[in-house]
């Protein structure tokens, strides 16, 4: 199996340059509106609400609309320990941009030790077991601490970007965290995320101009060709029905 790309990026992806037009831009106004009273209103309901910042084009969306609002939601983001340097770049670049210090949360250092001197330092190729064992340790447990003594968390899911997500609602429970969960982000279009990016100056992370539309740990995440599904670059060796890292599943 590769595990590296063929693709050599020559040009600035396209997607993430939409033409800027009126309609465009009042769409988006319009949507991101209804974005500020669904979270607006889910602060008055539940009090204690979190965001998980991926730094992914659409989490910078909701991070801009979070704080530029001043909505009482907390921020926080998963530092895997395996990040690309770009992701890393872009979180200096929010702190200076929005002026504040971002929350993170790290892996178990004890688990990763084990499961490095056990398995190997890119053991998560070898088989899809050890791959979701990866992503739990680095991720998902992560994840569950953070989530703790919420009421509900928010994400930056869109039902086009991946065969998982096509059903994705606004608002669901989160069965296995035990929590509300909201997507808002849930009908726009890849064309309307860049759109709003723009419009607003919000950082974004370099790698999407190098077509990675979608970024998570280095070695997990390799650029797409035009056409591709969105998601076809992360864990490009399994089944795309099936290729979640487990912090998006409900059971
Ligand atoms: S995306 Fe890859 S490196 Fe990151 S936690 Fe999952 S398996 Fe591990």
């Amino acid at each position: 199996m590769s595990t590296t790309s063929s693709l050599k990026p020559s040009a600035t992806n396209p997607a993430t340059r939409p033409e800027m037009t009126a309609s465009l831009i009042a769409n988006v106004d319009s949507k991101a509106e209804q974005i500020w009273h669904l979270l607006k209103d889910a602060c008055e309901a539940l009090p204690r609400i979190s965001f998980a910042n991926s730094f992914s084009a659409e989490d910078m969306v909701l991070t801009d609309i979070i704080l530029r609002k001043a909505l009482p939601i907390s921020l926080f983001s998963l530092d895997t320990g395996r990040l690309p340097v770009e992701t890393y770049d872009l979180m200096a670049r929010v702190e200076a941009h929005y002026q504040t210090k971002l929350t993170l949360y790290f892996p178990q250092h004890i688990s990763v030790e084990d499961y490095v001197k056990t398995h190997g330092i890119n053991a998560f190729y070898d088989s899809i077991d050890l791959r979701k064992a990866c992503c739990f340790m680095r991720k998902v447990e992560p994840l569950q601490r953070a989530l703790a003594g919420q009421d509900a968390w928010v994400t930056g899911m869109r039902a086009a970007q991946a065969s998982t997500r096509a059903s994705l609602p606004v608002r669901e429970y989160d069965e296995g965290n035990k929590l509300e969960k909201f997507n808002p982000l849930s009908d726009w279009t890849e064309q309307e995320v860049w759109a709003y990016v723009h419009k607003h100056t919000v950082p974004y992370n370099q790698l999407h101009e190098q077509f990675y539309p979608s970024i998570g740990c280095a070695p997990c995440t390799r650029p797409i060709a035009m056409g591709e599904d969105v998601r076809a670059g992360r864990w490009w060796w399994e089944d795309p029905l099936n290729k979640e890292c487990g912090l998006h599943v409900n059971k």
